[in-house]
């Protein structure tokens, strides 16, 4: 089963491939490749050459900045550059582009889409996502950080956790409660907030692998203006939703490119190293290579889905749940190759933090281990397992719904402290 694509996102795939060709040096074998210092430079470089080229969002109208491209596009550009192992942006482009740049452009303001959508484009602006906080991570709902209209701006006070890449933005699209005697999911608002102002505070949090990828952030009156509401004031739960539509499906189409390069650098290590005459061995990797099929076939049914003009459903939670768990699995059995050298492991670092090491990166152990420990919040962040596989029972498989004792005013019943 092979998508058809039309004849104008073919011929566009041929303009990317003559793009790749011509920017590309000729021996480049994909970001892994590069050493660590030449891999942040090059990411800046390729991105403001994506910016110049209108190659960053380019399904986005062409008057916010984008190339007014259809989502067919998007996918075409998206599968060749997994392909060549080039990035499609910078760190925060997940949240700017991704996630708050499409969620304004589906219910936002035309003034905020003038306002914002152009900044992201051209670099000025990096956003981070701030829905977790500590006591509300699955059950978002419930979370306690407070907006109170003063004048003509937000006043916000609370805390964020688990913010990834806030150290690298200067804006956060923050999740607050705005009326705290509504049902808990009726009285939040999306608010986008300035984070370089007195009342912001982003401290980092050095995780498992010893990087600081994530912080926790507070709010001690920071200020936004009032017309920096995404949505209507109390609406903020809807949108929140949308941008999550956009979070989990994002990657279906092109994981199983990165998760395919991932396989068969691990299979010819482990050829190399003998592992492969253990007949356990030989089973994992023939068990990882019918995995990262089922993966390619399901990214292609949303392509397929794409093209019928649909947008990503609750269908996501699957690909989010194949991939998540796969990784941490696939990622474990890596170790039983390393051996013992997993416990003292050494060579360069993993160009990602998360999922899987950049296509064209040589063996080391050390970022081997990176990755199998950046595996382990595979199946937390974006939702964890038991939240994806609620989203399947409910939305996908039209199950009844688990019983709910919340639906009453948050301020008597989920706030917590
Ligand atoms: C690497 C990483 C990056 C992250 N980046 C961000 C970010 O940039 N911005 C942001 O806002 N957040 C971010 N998060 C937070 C992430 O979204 C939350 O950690 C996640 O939603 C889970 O919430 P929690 O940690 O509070 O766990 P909890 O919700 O407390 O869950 C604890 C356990 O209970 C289970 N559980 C909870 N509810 C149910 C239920 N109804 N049914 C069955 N089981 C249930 C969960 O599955 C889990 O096993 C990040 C997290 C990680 C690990």
């Amino acid at each position: 089963m092979r998508p058809s694509y039309n004849e104008e996102a073919e011929s566009y795939r041929q303009k990317i491939q003559a793009f790749l060709g011509e920017h590309l040096p000729p021996n480049w074998s994909g970001l892994g490749a590069l050493d660590e210092d030449s891999r942040e430079t090059f990411v800046n470089e390729w991105r403001s050459l994506l910016a110049e080229n209108k190659l960053l969002a380019v399904s986005w109208p062409e008057e916010y900045g984008g190339a007014g491209l259809s989502e067919v596009e998007r996918i075409v550009l998206a599968e060749e550059f997994a392909k060549a192992g080039v990035p499609e942006g910078n760190e925060n482009d997940g949240f700017s582009i991704t996630m708050v740049g499409n969620a304004i452009i589906q219910c936002g303001t035309e003034e905020q889409k003038r306002q914002f959508l152009p900044r992201i484009i051209s670099g000025e602006d990096r956003w981070c996502q701030g829905y977790s906080e500590p006591d509300s991570g699955s059950d978002l709902a419930n979370l306690g950080t407070r907006a109170v209209l003063d004048g003509d701006e937000w006043v916000v006070n609370g805390q964020k956790v688990w913010t990834s890449s806030g150290h690298t933005a200067n804006w956060i699209f923050v999740l607050c409660r705005t009326a705290p005697e509504a049902p808990k999911h009726k009285g939040i608002s999306f608010l986008l907030v300035p984070m370089n102002q007195d009342g912001v505070d982003c401290r980092p949090i050095i995780n498992i692998s010893n990087r600081h990828d994530f912080n926790e952030v507070f709010f001690s009156d920071a200020k936004t203006p009032k017309d920096h509401v995404v949505g209507d004031v109390n609406d903020g739960w809807r949108v929140a939703n949308v941008l999550l539509g956009f979070e989990r499906g994002h990657g279906a189409t092109t994981d199983a490119v990165r998760f395919r390069d991932e396989l068969e650098r691990v299979r010819s290590v482990a050829q190399d190293r003998g592992a492969t005459t253990d007949p356990l061995m030989r089973q994992d990797l023939a068990r990882a290579h019918s995995k990262v099929e089922i993966m390619k076939w399901m990214g292609q049914r949303q392509v397929t889905s794409v093209l019928a003009g649909n947008p990503p459903g609750p269908e996501s939670s699957l690909h989010k749940l194949l991939w998540s768990e796969y990784h941490q699995w696939f990622t474990e059995k890596t170790m039983h190759i390393l051996g013992a050298e997993a416990m003292t492991p050494s060579g360069a670092q993993a160009a990602h933090g998360i999922q899987t090491d950049a296509i064209g990166a040589e063996f080391s152990a050390l970022a081997w281990v990176q990755t199998m420990l950046g595996a382990r919040p595979g199946t937390i962040y974006a939702g964890t397992s038991e939240v994806q596989r609620n989203i399947v029972g409910d939305r996908v498989l039209g199950l009844p719904r688990e019983p709910r004792a919340d639906s009453g005013p948050w301020n008597e019943i989920g706030k917590t402290n």
